[in-house]
């Protein structure tokens, strides 16, 4: 079957969930055995969104092949278990990169370099790159920012010209909007649905179907003003309510027949419709999970989409350990030696989470040694690892002046120090350890149980300092011991104190790999510690 692409655009306002939205969709015509592939295009000029600030765009995700991206890849790979690559996440930075280091080499001779044809082209280019690298039946693109916004002009012209160039078989456009309840008035407001489809076919863009997002139930004579309006047939307007758990939209996009309207839509016959058996199994788990574990999170960045992957693993780990895990933002620039005990009280365990720079750390490491002398289970995470070994180094191997070489680059004890050859890197990004490595387990230790007792396991990074191995037989010897290390390199990318009931480190990122079908292996652990520690 001939590739088919679906367009995602987002009107009114942002944070309408357009990712999950398009992770959904993915998921349903993946559950009717089509072979597909998300993509994110941000109209942004940062060439990647690892040098973004969390408080700018939420997390960064890391993909397997070591690019760093938008947190909506994330959730892609957590509803489809398929994983995405640096070709799924494209910025505007990206596109303008690539024209002008070709302008440079003097490919286009002669040419005035022009955002339509030229930028609008590598945007086309990029787009139908994926299907060109292997067969996909679906593309879903989804499109970053709201309809208006000026930088989101040649995304909006590049598909125009696709959807011309491909037929209505093989491409077509999916609107989502939001329809507000105004209290006063007792209403639901279709007007600026109707602005912004406008907008739309002004561009030359008539969506296909609408999704609507609403927090009240839209009646039927809702949509069918909405569909009136905006040439649109009824049963192609979908409403999107607020749900408990966004685990729950493909289904009720399911309910609504959405990924049959596609199929219909683009001339395919629609088949059975699928049952999402193991989905459901999930969903209902999660519903029966009632009693609540209370797990602190340990990060200076008082945002949830800062820590969006860790909060979903452990949602994820504690459904399948028939529990609700309560994660606890505990900020860590707050939290001093008088009022640790205070501030981590009622916490089955911890997470110390990963970060960058000096803000926050000292609270880390206060939190370390707490967990770590009252035996409270404790999972650190990249620059919360970093910080158990350097509180280890302080309270236990008696440095006090144990540090990083990112927080101090005088310390005498460096514990964790600046990779060899990350030392002659001037630029920023794109350019720490990234990506995933493998890593060789210590048979016999809790992190290698945890792991199905695998030998060899691959795990994703994001850092630029390690563990410093001309530490590492004092930390084994006075019990910190290293249960995981990479073959080639021998790195150290986990420590465990085995005499402890759950205290693990990892140089890697856990939380990049966990998905609603498939847990995380350490996460499922960690959480099932906590329990117990209840
Ligand atoms: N700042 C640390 C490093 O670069 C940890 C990074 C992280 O937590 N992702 O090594």
């Amino acid at each position: 079957m001939e590739t088919r692409y679906i367009f995602i655009t987002g009107g009114v306002t942002s944070s309408l969930g357009k990712g999950i939205i398009s992770a959904s969709i993915g998921k349903l015509l993946q559950a009717r055995g089509y072979k597909i592939t998300i993509q994110k295009f941000d109209p942004y000029i940062n060439v990647d969104p690892g040098t973004l600030n969390p408080y700018e765009h939420g997390e960064c995700y890391v993909t397997a092949d070591g690019f760093e991206t938008d947190l909506d890849l994330g959730h892609y790979e957590r509803f489809t278990g398929i994983q995405t690559t640096r070709d799924n996440s494209v910025t505007t930075g990206r596109i303008y990169l690539s024209v002008i280091e070709r302008e440079r080499r003097g490919d286009y001779l002669g040419k005035t370099i022009q955002v339509v044809p030229h930028i609008t082209d590598e945007i086309k280019r990029r787009i139908l790159l994926n299907a060109t690298k292997e067969h996909f039946d679906f593309v879903i693109t989804e499109i970053g920012g709201t309809i208006g916004d000026i930088e989101g002009l040649p995304y909006i012209e590049a598909i125009r010209q696709l959807r011309w160039e491909l037929g209505s078989s093989r491409a077509l456009n999916i609107h989502l909007t939001y329809v507000p309840y105004l209290a006063a008035a007792g209403e639901l407001k279709t007007k600026p649905t109707q602005t912004s489809v406008k907008q739309l076919q002004g561009m030359g863009i008539q969506p296909d179907l609408l999704v609507l997002r609403t927090e009240h139930d839209l009646n039927d004579e809702i949509r069918k003003k909405v569909a009136h309006f905006c040439n649109v047939e009824m049963e192609a307007v979908i409403q999107s309510q607020d749900l408990p758990s966004i685990y729950e939209v493909p289904v009720n996009m399911q309910r609504q027949n959405l990924d049959a309207i596609i199929m219909k839509k683009m001339g395919m016959e629609v088949g059975p419709t699928p049952e999402l058996g193991p989905w459901r199994n999930f969903l209902e788990r999660r519903k029966r999970a009632t009693e609540m574990v209370n797990i602190g999170i340990v990060g200076k960045y008082d945002l949830q989409d800062a820590y969006k992957s860790i909060l979903e693993s452990l949602a994820h780990a504690g459904t399948y350990n028939d529990r609700k895990v309560k994660a606890v933002f505990i900020n860590s620039e707050l939290i001093t030696r008088e009022n640790v005990g205070e501030r981590l009280a009622g916490m089955a365990g911890i997470v110390i989470c990963p970060g960058f720079g000096q803000r926050g750390i000292e609270g880390k490491i206060i939190a370390a040694e707490y967990t770590r002398t009252h035996d409270l289970p404790t999972f650190g995470i990249c620059l919360g690892m970093q910080m158990m070994v350097i509180e280890f180094a302080r309270n236990v191997l008696g440095y006090a002046d144990a540090n990083s070489s990112e927080m101090d680059v005088r310390t005498p004890h460096n514990v964790i120090d600046m990779m060899e050859d990350q030392k002659n890197i001037t630029q920023m990004g794109g350019t720490m350890r990234l990506g995933a490595y493998e890593c060789e387990l210590v048979k016999g230790s809790r992190t290698w149980e945890a792991y199905g007792e695998q030998s060899l396991i691959k795990e994703r990074h994001r850092h630029r300092y390690e563990f410093n191995n001309g530490y590492l037989n004092e930390f084994q010897s006075h019990g910190m011991q290293c249960v995981g290390i990479n073959p080639a390199s021998r790195l150290v990318e986990i420590v465990e104190i085995p005499n402890l009931r759950w205290y693990i480190g990892t140089q890697f990122h856990p939380e990049y790999s966990s998905t609603v079908l498939h847990p995380h292996p350490l996460f499922m652990d960690f959480v099932k510690a906590c329990i117990e520690n209840q």
